[in-house]
């Protein structure tokens, strides 16, 4: 056979096969392509070099099989240290060129070209190989040269190789060492076609194979046990559990959370199937694939799961196996659920909120025509007195109590909630309100936290209601309402929305939609009633408005200005006063020049109007002293935004008004506001105190005030003076003015003119 034309086939089938390769590589969308296509290209030119010479018969064409051989072997070094120092060079941008290779190696290739001038490098020699001319390479200095460049980078390549290998991971090691061994070999097969003189270099057949076993390697090959290992790990770590079967749906592998939700380990893996079983229960179809939802327990106890069952198969559709998934939802069903919670419920007292009481209420009535309800407010008196004397925690505590009250007292047909502060609301079937019970519970409702005691004064407004449609805010407007009209704070804590009420509903409604003709027809006005001092003169008068109404006659202010101070329309009537006041002073001006009025401020108007620029805007513009206009304010004011309204007082007597401290002693900490309210006088109302039967304890006390004012150098002033003994009694204690019916009740303006007369 002849030998020489089978190396000829054999080099064209590598050249072939790596120009396939560079192909191939450079398809490849791996970062690594690029550097692996460029080695097996390189590698093609050597080859066909090879396939030359080995077949040529003629010198000029050996020759030149040989430069391509020499001169392609450079090229193949420099795409092998290209090679490697992609394939070995730690990350992209870290990677340095090794540019002295490449220099090293194009030096080579000039010194090898140069052969055709000098002669330097290699000869060729004639023999008769299987009967044909060959002509043998004799390699000269510039052989050797060449020869020493490309082994020694090839020593480089195999030792940088070696060196990565030595540092990587078990898995990864073992491409390297092929890629290693690949190398020795070829170096071996070179080192033994040098010395042993053989006329035909067979070791380019071994950088052959070796730049087909790096394109495997290094674009196909995949560390398979790694990828194992690392999705094991990984199913093992995810918080999920994972159950593998075989193809016969027997146990295989199975993770940790499987291991703790069903109780086996590796040992016991064919009990899997039954604990499922035993908790989820068994599928009545035979599907490969499928999910459910499964919740196990009731209740607060109860878990939710999803199951999953996926079947795996190979490329032929034959099952490989299956695997379940089962993942525990119950944390994020209980957080769901606790939101939802939260939304809904007061976060306080554990009651339903306002909006979500109303939607319930509003369901049931919508739902339940059939039956009779009580809608029930509840209101606690003068509630900001406990977080005012105690403190909000213990506001607080109180709150948690009544809740507590309202729960124990409440059927299963009730709804109830938290309104708003301290108010609550609820919604009980009318045979099942028991108002003796409730009566007899708040008749003594105390909360005590272990250290303080206090008792609450807790009112219900109760409304009826049956097939209503009216708005529940409505229904519960009217509960409301209906709480203002206990008079018996002490013995009655419940009262019912009723005929009268809803009356006096209308009433109000009529009266409102009067007030502004009102105000502009005169028809609300001031009534006089004269101030006096200890001499008997009189020094001035309270402003007090009386409407008299064309069709309703004369009004006195308890049928309206409570309402209006309900609904702010106050604002309207105290304007209206003040003018009329400042109207009156500057009419008196030459005639009673020393006589003042004095007005009342709401404590409303403080919310919706700014009093001081109302005002001083007023008495700017009828031109009076502001001393003459006094302002009666009472400490309720105090009640809310203390600071602020303080600063208001100071404003207004720095303008040169006196700020009078109206019902004093009717408030619960008058006391206590006295030390920093900025007031000028102190009206002490009698009634308060002639409340208790005792005449003695009402005396002692006013007579202490009358000297704690005297001390802060206020000036007091009783009103509600009605008979001559509780004058003179009160001026012998110190009073400085006086006010009441023993004086004059108060009079309309031409009347306290006549009085006026009389009395000097
Ligand atoms: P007040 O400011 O404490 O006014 C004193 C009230 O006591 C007046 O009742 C007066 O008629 C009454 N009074 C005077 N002397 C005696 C007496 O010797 N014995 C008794 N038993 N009562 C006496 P009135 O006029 O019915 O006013 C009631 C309340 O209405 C006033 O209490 C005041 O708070 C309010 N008010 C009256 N007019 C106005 C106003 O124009 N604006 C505002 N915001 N409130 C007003
Ligand atoms: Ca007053
Ligand atoms: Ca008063």
């Amino acid at each position: 056979m002849d030998m020489r034309l089978v190396y000829f086939v054999l080099f064209v089938i590598i050249a072939f096969a790596l120009a396939m390769c560079t192909l191939e590589s450079t398809r490849t969308t791996k970062s690594i392509g690029k550097s692996v296509g460029l080695l097996e290209f390189s590698l093609i030119p050597p080859v066909i070099g090879n396939a030359i010479f080995v077949f040529s018969s003629y010198k000029l064409v050996s020759i030149i099989g040989y430069y391509i051989y020499i001169i392609g072997m450079d090229i193949v070094m420099a795409m092998l240290v290209n090679f490697t120092n992609y394939y070995c060079g730690g990350r992209r941008d870290s990677k340095r060129k090794p540019t002295v290779m490449y220099f090293i190696l194009s030096a080579d290739i000039v010194q090898i070209l140069l052969n055709v001038v000098f002669g330097h490098a290699f000869d060729v020699q004639y023999l008769e190989f299987d009967g044909k001319p060959y002509y043998k390479l004799i390699p000269h200095f510039g052989c050797t040269l060449h020869r020493i460049v490309d082994y020694t980078i090839l020593a480089c390549v195999i030792l940088i190789f070696a060196l990565i290998a030595s540092k990587t991971t078990r898995v990864f090691r073992e491409r390297y060492t092929v890629i290693i061994l690949a190398l020795v070999i070829i170096c071996l097969w070179r080192v033994f076609y040098i010395w042993s003189k053989q006329s035909v270099d067979r070791s380019m057949i071994g950088y052959g194979i070796f730049g087909i076993l790096v394109f495997y390697l290094a674009v196909y090959y995949r560390p398979l046990r790694l990828l194992d290992k690392m999705l094991s790990r990984i199913a093992s770590r995810i918080p999920d559990s994972i159950f593998v079967y075989d193809p016969n749906g027997k146990p295989i592998w199975i993770n940790e959370p499987a291991k703790a939700l069903t109780g086996v380990n590796e040992d016991t893996l064919e009990l899997v199937v039954e604990r499922l079983t035993d908790m989820f229960g068994k599928r009545d179809d035979d599907k490969t694939d499928w999910s459910e939802d499964r919740v196990i327990g009731t209740g607060d106890e109860a878990l939710y799961y999803s199951l999953e069952m996926h079947s795996v198969m190979d490329e032929k559709n034959h099952l490989m196996g299956s695997f379940l998934y089962v993942r525990d939802h119950t944390e994020e069903k209980l957080k769901l659920k606790r939101e939802l919670y939260n939304l809904n419920h007061d976060n306080l007292t554990g009651l339903y909120t306002q909006p979500y009481l109303y939607e319930k209420i509003r369901e049931r009535l919508d739902n339940d025509k059939e039956k009779e309800y009580f809608l029930v407010f509840l209101d606690v008196k003068n509630f900001k007195i406990v977080n005012d004397i105690f403190n909000s925690a213990f506001g607080d505590f109180a709150l948690c109590r009544i809740a507590e009250w309202i729960k124990e007292n409440m059927t299963e047909d009730c709804l109830y909630g938290r309104i708003a502060g301290d108010t609550f609301g609820m919604l009980v079937p009318s045979d099942d309100f028991d108002a003796d019970k409730i009566e007899e519970d708040l008749s003594n409702f105390k909360v005590t936290d272990g250290n303080v005691e206090h008792q609450l004064h807790i009112y219900l407004g109760v409304n009826a209601v049956s097939k209503s449609d009216t708005d529940v805010s409505v229904l519960f407007d009217r509960a409301h309402f209906a709480i203002s009209s206990v008079t018996d704070e002490y013995n009655t804590h419940i009262a019912f929305y009723d005929d009268k009420l809803r009356e006096k509903v209308m009433w109000d409604q009529k009266i409102s939609s009067y007030l502004h003709e009102a105000i502009e027809t005169m028809q609300i006005r001031p009534y006089l009633q004269p101030i006096t001092d200890n001499g008997g003169n009189v020094v001035g008068a309270e402003a007090l408005a009386r409407w008299i109404h064309p069709e309703y006659g004369f009004m006195p202010p308890v049928k309206f200005i409570p309402l209006f101070e309900n609904n702010g329309m106050i604002v309207d009537v105290d304007k209206h006063m003040w003018r009329c006041a400042c109207r009156l002073l500057s009419e008196w001006k030459g005639k009673h020049d020393d006589l003042f009025i004095s007005v009342n401020i709401s404590p409303m108007d403080f919310y919706y109007i700014n009093v001081v620029s109302e005002i001083s805007k007023l008495v700017k513009e009828y031109d009076i002293e502001p001393k003459k206009l006094r302002l009666e304010i009472t400490e309720t004011v105090m009640m809310n935004d203390a600071d602020n309204r303080m600063r208001i007082l100071e404003e207004f007597r720095k303008q040169g008004f006196i700020v009078e401290m109206d019902d004093f002693g009717s408030g619960y900490s008058s006391l206590n506001l006295l030390k920093d309210m900025p007031v000028d006088v102190l009206k002490i109302d009698m009634k308060f105190l002639s409340d208790s039967t005792e005449n003695e304890k009402p005396m002692k006390i006013l007579k202490n005030i009358i000297k704690l004012s005297e001390e802060l150098e206020i000036i007091s002033l009783t009103e509600g003076v009605e008979t001559k003994q509780q004058y003179q009694q009160l001026s012998e204690m110190g009073c400085k003015l006086f006010q009441g019916y023993y004086f004059s009740k108060p009079v309309p303006e031409d009347e306290f003119e006549e009085y006026l007369k009389k009395s000097v």
